[in-house]
């Protein structure tokens, strides 16, 4: 339980980082305050597939430990329709006969295929249940528990981190893409990511194969089914790609004829903030302030928010 003068956290950024950490800040006792530069529509969080699947992103042993923790918490959620959040099975195929599926441990149960079961082209495959958040439902969520909870989110662009210790002595980045300014930190940069939203069509089960130069992966949603992607480091083009888009849904209908009943209703675009290592750390500033550090998960935001919330609330409270 921290103490009352230290009880008080502006956090910076109101993506998924930002709002899962300003949730268990506040379930820890903290009192918090979230800034945001963006409305929640125009962040990167906002234009995810949002399965639970560690990628891009590092280093892998932490990631396995977040990613862990997350599942757990969003395998509750799961049983709350209002959350957003259900349990899909998902088929990851492999061009190697021994893929290193270096997340298992994070998943309890992941299955090798019988050959006569791995999809055309491929040579082996495993298969899971994990986590699959429909973005707009769970972003929604999100918001509606930080109103529950006490936590105000006010819009307001910060220069420097200075300007949140006016308010707080602790604070916590979570701005994304953003921290390359504040943090003048030229490890992070932006990986692009293109998906199509897909209406009309249905698939039973998520596909995902990453071994390509771009990856590939459909994601059903109630309504929707999510087709992907491009990883595009350093690229910072925010409009759909047309030639992307045509590359993207051949590869999918050749994986799931069945979503060829479909019509593409949107394709979003999102800059994944990757960084070479996860920055999760806090810095002792002078007179006793705190900054933690929580940015830079690349393509895996969703897969290890909880994880990640739960080890800002230690180091705050450390
Ligand atoms: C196409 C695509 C598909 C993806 N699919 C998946 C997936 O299937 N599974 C998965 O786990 N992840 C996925 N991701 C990755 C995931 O979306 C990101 O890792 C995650 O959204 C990053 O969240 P964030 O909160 O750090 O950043 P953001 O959502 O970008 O939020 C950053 C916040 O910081 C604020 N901010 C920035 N600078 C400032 C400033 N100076 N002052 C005040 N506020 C500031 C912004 O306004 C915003 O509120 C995908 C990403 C893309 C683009």
């Amino acid at each position: 339980m921290p103490t009352e003068a230290s009880q008080h956290v502006v956090v910076v950024g109101c993506g998924v980082i930002g709002m899962t950490t300003a949730l268990e800040l506040r379930a820890s006792g903290y009192t918090v305050e979230i800034w945001t530069r963006d409305d929640l529509a125009a962040t990167t969080s906002a234009a995810a597939g949002a399965i639970w699947y560690p990628f891009l992103a590092e280093p892998r042993d932490a990631v396995v430990r977040w990613s862990g923790v997350t599942f757990d918490r969003l395998r509750v959620l799961a049983a709350e329709p209002s959350s957003g959040v259900r349990m899909c099975p998902v088929v990851e195929a492999f061009a190697e006969e021994e893929p290193d599926v270096w997340w298992a441990d994070a998943v309890k149960g992941v299955t090798r295929l019988e050959a006569e079961h791995v999809p055309p082209g491929y040579c082996s495959a495993v298969r899971a249940t994990v986590p699959v958040c429909d973005v707009p439902v769970h972003l929604k969520w999100l918001v509606s528990e930080l109103v529950r909870s006490g936590v105000p989110v006010i819009r307001r662009e910060i220069a420097s981190f200075e300007e949140a210790f006016e308010a707080a002595d602790r604070v916590v980045n979570c701005a994304g893409l953003g921290a390359r300014a504040l943090c003048h930190d030229d490890d992070l940069h932006p990986v692009r990511g293109q998906v199509c939203v897909l209406e009309g069509a249905t698939v039973e089960s998520a596909w995902i194969d990453d071994t390509t130069p771009r990856p590939r992966y459909v994601v059903p949603r109630p309504a929707s089914v999510i087709v992907g992607g491009t990883a595009q480091a350093r690229d910072e083009r925010r409009t759909p790609d047309p030639a992307d888009t045509e590359e993207m849904m051949a590869a999918a209908l050749a994986a799931r004829p069945e979503l060829s009943a479909g019509r593409v209703a949107s394709v979003q675009v999102g800059m994944r903030p990757f960084r070479s290592a996860v920055r999760l750390e806090r810095e002792r500033l002078k007179d006793g302030r705190i900054l933690v550090h929580n940015y830079g998960h690349g393509g895996s935001g969703y897969t290890v928010s909880w994880g990640c919330a739960a080890e800002v609330v230690s180091l705050l409270t450390a």
